[in-house]
């Protein structure tokens, strides 16, 4: 027999197989260092995290909420979200034993915190951007805009659309019908069986039947309320387990949850701005771009988003606030090209005249008034000479088998959707367009196909937006991270604690502690040297 002989590990009999002290748990430039040197930065209280001001009471002490959010920030930079297994890893993991000091907190407290503190995090999430502009990591003249489908804690069948809960009722009716029918069929059967024509009220069958019905006319009357219900009211879709929740389609893709929009910044791919919704793309560019020139605090910016956000009113919007847009025309359904006939491209305005040229060279003059079309945009109305079209050879192609005249609807702000045109046609705007996706998709690619996160764990929205700021904050944290390196981040944290806290001196020794021993010096002379300017008002 041949001895073999493997690697064996420590005995189990072995009285310490861990360092004496916590200490030694991490490595030196371990990054749950960064974590710590981070959180122990920021002014909890001034950020709304609940507990953060506590004073001495009577009772059992809460968790410090800074201890809570290193656990969250830890575990959603290492892929941990649930907070049962953020209890467990709090027990076993040396890192969070680290980080915690030993702590171990149950897994409802660990829930409840990322419930109640869903502002909070949300402020953290912006700060954490504040900062990053401080330190000159974004470049604040160009921006990207666009939204990612998320999964939320909801089925696709637990939501519904008026279609399908009158789809739902007219099956329920059939069902009813079919039953009714079988009961008609039991009682005649019954009754032919009996000489006397009486049945003799046994049930069997005939009695499950009756409530299998009275079970659908049930479903059926929820169903009829649920319709109403929307009906009545302006949602479009009831969703019965998260009620935030929403059926939403990008291309191919249908899902049941929320679609979440990003500002991502040129320079370094940061998340500058974010917010999640339940709707389309549609109507959110200008909401978003201004949230991101505010948090970066510049006088113009430059978007760009895809043809998804075209929208006349927002283009105005951006306009009016000093922003750029750059966003591909909509090309409509292309109802009347389908047709063969010619399309609001074919007849170009003439500023000079107030009249747009047909494509027989003939002009359409505005008509008196203002109009509101469908969508609310007040329009001038222009029109052709009815006795020019009658005699036009190219009528066919121009107008509808009934009609006289050509009229074309110009929205009052139409000039802004020139510039816009104007400007897409330009030659900067191709080249921008081309970088859109390479900026944009860096978070989302990061987020969805590294981390896995593609779902949301919570329901509703504010604890969704709760748990989206801690995924776009941990993206934003890991990328700051690896951009300024571990050293030059602690020392960065160590600058800012002596900015925010009263008692600085014991702050930055603390924060210095952080730091591995090999790098103290360096960091004090890093501090000394920091030019960050005062904490900014969160
Ligand atoms: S039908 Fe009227 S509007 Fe149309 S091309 Fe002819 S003249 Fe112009």
């Amino acid at each position: 027999m041949m001895n073999r002989t493997f690697k064996s590990g420590e005995s189990r009999e072995q009285p310490s197989l861990l360092p004496p002290r916590i200490e030694d748990y991490v490595g030196p430039d371990n990054p749950v260092r960064a974590i710590e040197s981070y959180v122990c930065a920021l002014d909890l209280a001034k950020l709304g995290f609940r507990h953060a001001d506590r004073g001495v009471e009577v009772g059992q002490p809460p968790y410090d909420p800074a201890d809570l959010l290193k656990l969250y920030l830890y575990g959603y930079i290492n892929q941990v979200r649930s907070s049962r297994r953020l209890e467990r890893e709090a027990c076993r993991n040396l890192e969070l034993i680290w980080l915690l000091k030993n702590l171990k907190p149950g897994y409802r407290t660990i829930a409840n915190f990322r419930k109640e503190n869903w502002k909070a995090l949300k402020a953290v999430n912006r700060s954490f951007v504040l900062l990053a502009r401080e330190l000159g990591l974004v470049g604040g003249s160009l921006v990207a805009i666009d939204g990612a489908l998320f999964h939320g804690d909801a089925s696709k069948a637990s939501i519904f659309t008026r279609r399908r809960l009158a789809e739902q009722i007219a099956n329920l009716d059939r069902e009813i019908e079919a039953y009714g029918k079988s009961l008609e069929d039991n009682d005649a059967t019954e009754v032919e069986q009996r000489p006397d024509g009486h049945g003799d009220g046994g049930g069997g069958h005939g009695d499950d039947l009756g409530a299998r019905v009275k079970e659908l006319m049930a479903k059926r009357s929820r169903a009829q309320a649920d319709l109403e219900g929307l009906d009545t009211s302006e949602k479009r879709q009831l969703s019965l387990t998260d009620p935030d929740a929403r059926l939403l389609s990008k291309g191919d893709q249908t899902i049941a949850g929320y679609n979440v929009q990003s500002v991502v910044d040129d320079k370094h791919k940061l998340i500058v701005a974010s917010e999640v919704v339940n709707s389309s793309d549609a109507g959110h560019l200008h909401a978003m771009a201004k949230a991101a020139k505010e948090v970066l605090e510049v006088k113009s910016l430059q978007v760009l988003a895809d043809a998804g956000y075209y929208n006349s009113a927002d283009l105005k919007a951006c306009e009016d606030d000093g922003i750029k847009a750059y966003v591909p025309p909509s090309e409509g359904n292309g109802a009347l090209e389908k047709q063969g006939r010619f399309s609001l491209k074919d007849f170009g305005y003439d500023a000079t005249v107030d009249a747009y040229r047909c494509p027989a060279g003939e002009l359409l003059r505005p008509t008196k008034g203002r109009f509101t079309n469908t969508s609310g945009r007040v329009e001038i109305r222009y029109l052709s000479r009815k006795a020019i079209c009658g005699a036009c050879p190219l009528r066919a192609r121009c107008l509808a088998p009934k009609g006289v005249q050509r009229s074309i609807g110009r929205w009052e702000h139409e000039d802004v959707i020139e510039r816009h045109r104007a400007r897409m046609q330009s030659a900067d705007a191709g080249d921008l367009m081309r970088r859109r996706s390479g900026i944009v998709e860096h978070p989302f690619g990061t987020i969805k196909c590294r981390a896995g996160y593609r779902h949301f764990l919570v329901r509703g929205f504010n604890k969704v937006r709760g748990e989206w700021s801690l995924m776009a904050l941990c993206y934003n944290f890991t990328r700051v991270l690896n951009i300024l390196g571990f050293e030059r981040f602690v020392a960065c944290m160590v600058a800012k604690m002596l900015l925010v806290h009263k008692h600085a001196l014991v702050a930055a020794l603390h924060c210095i502690q952080l730091a591995p021993n090999a790098f103290r010096a360096q960091i004090i002379s890093w501090f000394a040297i920091s030019r960050l300017r005062p904490a900014p008002a969160y």
